[in-house]
């Protein structure tokens, strides 16, 4: 399929499988931030214009006052959780982590934090001294609800040798979200498709995350885009970005293969709102968040915005209900 030119037949059997997995015609969307706790990172990954080494004068961390104002006008937008990750910072133990959640769940109860992803759990493992699933129990202690999927590029090695060298390898990020779900933590799965993989690798990684699934059942969603390359040194090599018609075929082939999984997102903020929504066609399902702030992606070149209710209106005007979801995809409480 992912030689195939037959773009709409692929779209239309992954319309079927959503219809089959959604039958109600909603497509839900949600309101959160995203913060970055630091922007400080080791790992140097050729694909990433968000990082500063460290010693950098544009590096920091950023202060607790002003996360929580960031999560006040977040609440005050009708959102319902942050998403907040960082850089791999080599300094930052356990406990400024255990703080971060602790302080940000006693201001504020209700927000789901959806927090860290795999190398930086890892990460804070390594420089605490600490076992990985005694890590992740303590972080659920501390108030965190979900881990993110991010830092999973495309799952080979190879393609992390190349792409990312330092930072965790396949079977580690696996056995991260092995673990988490293990503890009963939920978290997402993604896949940043375009750097420069083979067909084989990208669906060598629809594979290893199908698989997981099947053992776990620990997703909630499947979240595909593709690589930004402004301002980043791989962008040196990969000349070009792959397409829309390569965006929409893959998000159909992640919906039609990954039927274990309940969501697969449509992304407007590596696409912008036109294509999103004919994402909706292809398999799409959710839309993701309003993008209170985003600073990772925007680095590298993606600087899509959206209001809440332009949101509404690209899902209605695709033929579905619109619906606000919380982190973990449930409507019944909202709207
Ligand atoms: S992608 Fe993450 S781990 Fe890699 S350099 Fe950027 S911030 Fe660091």
């Amino acid at each position: 399929m992912l030689r195939s030119d037959d773009l709409l037949g692929i779209g239309m059997e992954a319309d079927a499988v959503r219809k089959r997995l959604h039958p109600g015609n909603v497509v839900t969307y949600q309101i959160d931030r995203n913060i970055n706790y630091t922007n400080i990172c080791t790992e140097y990954c050729s694909f990433c214009a968000f990082y500063r080494p460290v010693g950098s004068p544009e590096g920091y961390i950023q202060p607790l006052e002003s996360i929580f104002q960031k999560i006040e006008e977040t609440i005050e937008l009708g959102g319902t959780g942050v998403l907040m990750q960082g850089g791999l910072h080599p300094d930052l133990k356990i406990d400024y982590y255990e703080e971060l959640l602790r302080s940000i769940k006693q201001r504020f109860p209700q927000i789901h934090l959806h927090c860290f992803s795999a190398p930086e759990v890892l990460n804070i493992a390594e420089v605490s001294g600490l076992p990985l699933g005694a890590t992740i129990a303590r972080l659920m202690d501390a108030g965190l609800d979900s881990i993110p999927g991010g830092g999973a590029e495309i799952l080979d090695d190879e393609v992390r040798r190349r792409i990312a060298r330092l930072k965790c390898t396949t079977e580690e990020w696996l056995l991260m979200h092995r673990v988490a779900h293990g503890l009963g933590m939920q978290t997402t799965a993604t896949m940043m498709f375009g750097c420069g993989e083979t067909l084989e690798q990208r669906m060598n990684h629809l594979e290893l995350v199908r698989n997981l699934q099947e053992e776990t059942g620990g997703f909630t969603a499947f979240i595909p885009w593709t690589f930004q390359r402004e301002n980043t040194s791989l962008g040196r090599f990969v000349k070009e970005e792959a397409t829309a018609v390569e965006y929409l075929q893959t998000l159909a082939i992640s919906r039609i293969y990954l039927d274990n999984f309940e969501n697969v997102q449509a992304s407007w903020v590596t696409q912008g709102l036109k294509t999103c929504q004919m994402g909706l066609r292809f398999g799409g399902n959710d839309v993701g968040s309003i993008m209170i702030e985003e600073n990772v992606v925007s680095a590298a070149g993606a600087h899509h915005r959206a209001s809440e209710e332009e949101l509404r209106r690209i899902i209605r005007d695709a033929g579905f209900v619109p619906k606000q979801r919380d982190t973990l995809y449930r409507t019944y409480f909202l709207n």
